[in-house]
């Protein structure tokens, strides 16, 4: 790693992969992801992702979109979405992502709240093909140096302008500082927060606890989705999910009667609410999924993924029912970004789960969330390119591309040299006056522990770091909860 970058990257997901690859080719890149490469829910996406299948569809996409969100949507980000979905469709097929066909005719499938079937896929691994090609595809650019188990956790920035990120490596104590014209940040959900959740468990909201400490305006974080279908199971692991095309396709809910109990295509919020209701009257710890159901496809051949992860479990999908529970799946609220996934912070991006443009509302329709995290990540990248100085969004100078060398936060070294875009090279102090940069002296590693509320060791121990974010987020998500119902409380006194 060096010590700056045009722009820093926090994620390898789709939302991560698809910033990389719109930045024009000179762009110098820091990719980080906290685990392995496959480490990330983009990996996981089962069912699909959505498309406007022709002009013919808009109004009704867009409104099925609205209702799954109980209109608390974003409009404009809703139709950029929706309007952008064709292009980032045909530019994934042509980094050779594989989606179901007839002959060369796309298949479309549908989920739960579709009015009708706009969904491609690859068979019950969509994440898979898509993100395996993008991340192939990233490793291979020769301006990105990509590192894994390196986790961003805290970024350098003062007057609301971020400057860089403070990155722990696996396996190495001292946090390094890394500065960037840019920092976008794709990375991904809070699931890792929770006792049941289909997320991965790394995904603990870091960005977020680093929002609530610098002040970076958050949006609807208290809307949390829950999956309304997920495999149970008496182990404390990640939830194996049973997508909602399952239902799509006809698989029935039963109680512990095997009586159907619920439209299996309601919203996810609905559905959920009706499982848990039946599980309370039923006195059980799931209700049933009846995959034998299914008789438009061959279950195997539609669903191989989740067909073998079952008999894995002891469950023949073409005989038994499956145990199935609700569990933590999806954020849609998370830091606020404009139509150019720029935050409330200069030089601060922000693209995917992370994100909160306003396409979900109050909750996600299914198989939103890829499109949404491309086509976002996408805008960024473009707004980026076009304004390296995002001097618009801040009225401020920087300076594009400058190499600063040899350089430390923590003072080792006064006088590091810099060099600009125009070859100019001085002895000057990295925090010189010129533009965003001071004079002001640079924090100690101590002295930026002090501030976030944490103690050194918890600053450089991952297991402590991660303990005070997760309840800090929590609470904050408690707490908007709890602000929501005191506001809906006194509106209808
Ligand atoms: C089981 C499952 C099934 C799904 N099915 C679908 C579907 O069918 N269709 C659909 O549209 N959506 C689906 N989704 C949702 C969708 O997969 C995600 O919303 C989307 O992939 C998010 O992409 P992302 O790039 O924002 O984040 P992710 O793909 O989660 O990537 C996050 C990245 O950030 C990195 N990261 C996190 N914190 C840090 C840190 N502090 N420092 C460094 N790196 C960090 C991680 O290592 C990771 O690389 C599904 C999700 C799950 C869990």
């Amino acid at each position: 790693m060096k010590r700056y970058y045009d722009v820093i990257i926090v994620g390898s997901g789709v939302a991560g992969c698809f910033t990389a690859l719109h930045l024009p080719s000179g762009t110098d890149i820091l990719m980080i992801t906290k685990g392995d490469v496959e480490e990330s829910d983009s990996y996981l996406a089962q069912g699909g992702i959505c498309v406007l299948k022709d002009d013919k569809d808009y109004d009704s996409f867009f409104e099925d979109t609205l209702r799954a969100g109980h209109y608390e949507n974003r409009k404009d980000s809703v139709d950029m979405m929706i309007r952008e979905s064709r292009a980032v469709i045909e530019e994934l097929m042509g980094e050779g992502v594989e989606f179901a066909n007839q002959d060369g005719d796309l298949i479309y499938t549908r989920e739960g709240a579709h009015s009708t079937n706009r969904i491609l896929y690859h068979e019950d691994v969509t994440g898979r093909e898509i993100t395996s090609k993008l991340v192939a595809r990233v490793m291979k650019l020769p301006n990105v140096e990509l590192v894994t188990h390196a986790m961003m956790i805290d970024i350098i920035c003062r007057d609301n302008v971020c400057d860089g990120v403070l990155i722990r490596v696996e396996n190495e104590r001292e946090p390094v500082p890394v500065f960037a014209g840019n920092v976008m940040w794709a990375c991904g959900g809070i699931g890792g927060i929770y006792e049941n959740s289909t997320n991965f468990p790394i995904l603990t909201g870091d960005a977020l606890a680093i929002s609530i400490l610098h002040h970076i305006t958050l949006e609807h974080i208290n809307y949390v989705q829950i999956h309304p279908t997920v495999l149970y199971s008496k182990k404390h692991e990640r939830r194996f999910l049973i997508s909602e095309s399952v239902r799509g396709e006809g698989a029935l809910l039963r109680d512990k009667n095997g009586d159907r109990f619920v439209n299996e295509l309601l919203p996810r919020d609905l559905l959920s609410k009706a499982i848990y209701e039946q599980m309370e009257k039923d006195g059980t710890e799931h209700v049933w999924l009846d995959l034998t159901a299914i008789t438009k496809v061959d279950v195997k051949k539609r669903f191989p993924n989740i067909s073998e992860h079952c008999l894995d479990e002891g469950y023949d999908v073409t005989k038994d029912w499956i145990p199935v529970v609700p569990a933590q799946h999806y954020f849609m609220g998370g830091v606020y970004v404009d139509q150019n996934s720029h935050t409330s912070m200069r030089h601060l991006y922000a693209a995917g789960e992370v994100s909160c443009n306003g396409v979900h509302g109050a909750n996600r329709l299914a198989s939103n969330s890829l499109l949404e995290s491309l086509v976002f990540a996408k805008a960024a990248a473009i707004y980026m390119a076009a304004h390296p100085d995002d001097e618009e969004y801040q009225g401020r100078v920087r300076i594009p591309s400058a190499k600063l060398l040899g350089f430390s936060l923590f003072g080792d070294n006064e006088g590091g040299p810099f060099e600009t875009e125009d070859g100019d090279s001085s002895p000057a102090h990295i925090f010189m006056e010129k533009g965003f940069l001071t004079k002001e002296p640079p924090a100690s590693l101590d002295e930026l522990a002090k501030t976030y509320e944490l103690t050194p060791d918890e600053y450089r121990d991952p297991e402590l770091y991660a303990e005070k974010n997760k309840a800090r987020i929590w609470n904050e998500i408690h707490n908007e909860e709890r602000r929501q119902k005191e506001i809906k409380s006194k509106r209808f006194k």
